[in-house]
């Protein structure tokens, strides 16, 4: 009960805050607050356009056909092309992947996502799905810092003794 009251109380004092703030035309416009909250993870807004077409995007069934020819290009890549359909499936789903994505899709031409469209029984978009993850990779980050500064993750594991650990090396 108490918990209640309370949750109900900062709710109160919440909306309180935010018709203050609009009262003092201090609201911050929606997308200049997603793109603060969210720059860091790599989530840029997206246009109801974009939208529509991440919709195409999703009709993937994993039927695998549009993996045929990938053989020895995923044997010469080193792990950064798995196959068409993997990256479909995968690599495309999320934003903060496409940095990812747009160098596995530098393994294939143009006109070859044209011949693997042909072969998709869904019709999935291929080279649209390309040119659209290489427009919002600049916008992808998950393991590059930022340029001022990793973001601070609060974590429980103890940061590494560097001291401790070149005593040990000289003994
Ligand atoms: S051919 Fe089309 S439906 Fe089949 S795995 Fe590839 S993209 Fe998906």
């Amino acid at each position: 009960m108490r918990g209640r009251l309370l949750a109900l109380l900062f709710l109160a004092l919440a909306l309180l805050r935010t018709l203050w703030r609009r009262a003092r035309g201090e609201r911050q416009p929606g997308l200049e607050r997603f793109r603060e909250n969210y720059a860091d993870d790599g989530l840029a807004p997206l246009s109801a356009a974009d939208r529509a077409q991440m919709a195409d995007f999703g009709r993937c069934i994993a039927c695998g056909r549009c993996d045929r020819g990938d053989g020895p290009r995923i044997a010469t890549s080193r792990g950064q092309f798995q196959g068409t359909m993997n990256l479909v499936l995968a690599a495309t789903r999320s934003l903060p992947d496409y940095g990812a994505a747009a160098r596995s899709f530098e393994f294939l031409t143009d006109a070859e996502l044209e011949r693997k469209e042909g072969l998709c029984p869904t019709a999935v978009p291929l080279r649209r799905l390309a040119a659209f993850v290489r427009a919002n990779a600049p916008a992808a980050r998950v393991s590059l810092p930022r340029a001022q500064g990793t973001k601070s993750i609060p974590s429980s594991f103890p940061p590494a003794d560097r001291t401790s650990d070149s005593a040990r090396q000289q003994r």
